[in-house]
């Protein structure tokens, strides 16, 4: 089966804004004071530092929850002070709310922003791996630099180049130009019950090392693997891949995110 079928479920969070065509430039005696909505940032505007903040605030929530200021400090490796700040900045600007002794969460406004972010980093992978031929090892650190640089226009005509994956090469979900995507979780290698055949889907894509070694194990998205036996007290989890017998520790079990084979 492929990608593009298993992607076939209607978006979770349609577009609540649909992105605006630019306002004719005014000439200069036609400007007039900009009203509270005016100095609102547009999302195409944002400087990189603001882009990490929504896109790690988007995978905090993703994960369950509000972003608590120490969460968001610790992904970014930024003190805890600094990141109040510009927290503070950001629900300013409308890009996100507070929630009383929580954290904070994206407006709708931010989580376009997030989204096309996220659009841009997963289809500028894709495009290494599909039509430069990189590994998928060496992508993710390209794409966290020109994820802030390429435009729409850009990454429109890469994807189109590619044929329009539907997934980036660790199997993430790649959001529609629209900024719709379907992250609903999944279960993951851990919870899988022996003798369950499982097809992996996605894998984190921020450790190269870790990347390398699931190659080794023929591990990637779209491998359809036998669950033969698990250790007891988290110990390893025994796989058939491809006719092999292959090993996997706990913990790395829990970063395999994988679904049912129906047989
Ligand atoms: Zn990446």
């Amino acid at each position: 089966m492929t990608a593009a079928r298993r992607r076939v479920r209607a978006p979770k969070h349609p577009l609540e804004v649909p992105p605006q065509p630019a306002p004719p430039a005014l000439r200069q005696s036609e400007t007039t004071v900009p009203s509270r909505s005016a100095r609102q940032p547009r999302v195409d505007r944002l400087t990189a530092p603001v882009e990490d903040y929504l896109k790690t605030i988007y995978e905090i929530e993703r994960a369950g929850s509000a972003a608590a200021t120490n969460d968001i400090a610790q992904r970014l490796e930024i003190a805890p002070a600094s990141v109040s700040g510009m927290v503070r900045r950001l629900a300013d600007d409308g890009l996100l709310a507070y929630e009383k002794y929580r954290g904070v969460r994206l407006t709708p406004t931010g989580r376009r922003a997030a989204l096309r972010t996220i659009r841009r980093h997963r289809v500028i992978e894709a495009y290494l791996v599909h039509a430069l031929g990189f590994a998928w090892d060496g992508v993710h650190e390209e794409a966290e630099r020109l994820e802030h640089a390429a435009s729409d226009v850009l990454i429109d005509r890469m994807a189109m180049a590619i044929g329009e994956p539907v997934t980036d090469p660790h199997g993430a979900p790649i959001p529609t130009r629209e900024g719709t995507v379907d992250e609903t979780p999944l279960r993951t290698l851990a919870d899988a019950a022996v003798g369950e055949r499982v097809r992996l889907v996605r894998v984190n894509d921020e450790d190269p090392g870790l990347l390398r070694y699931l190659s080794s194990l023929g591990l990637h998205p779209d491998v359809v693997v036998r669950v033969r036996g698990r250790a007891p007290y988290d110990g390893p989890i025994t796989l058939d891949v491809a006719g092999k017998r292959r090993q996997v520790g706990a913990a790395l079990a829990v970063g395999l995110q994988v679904e049912a084979v129906k047989t």
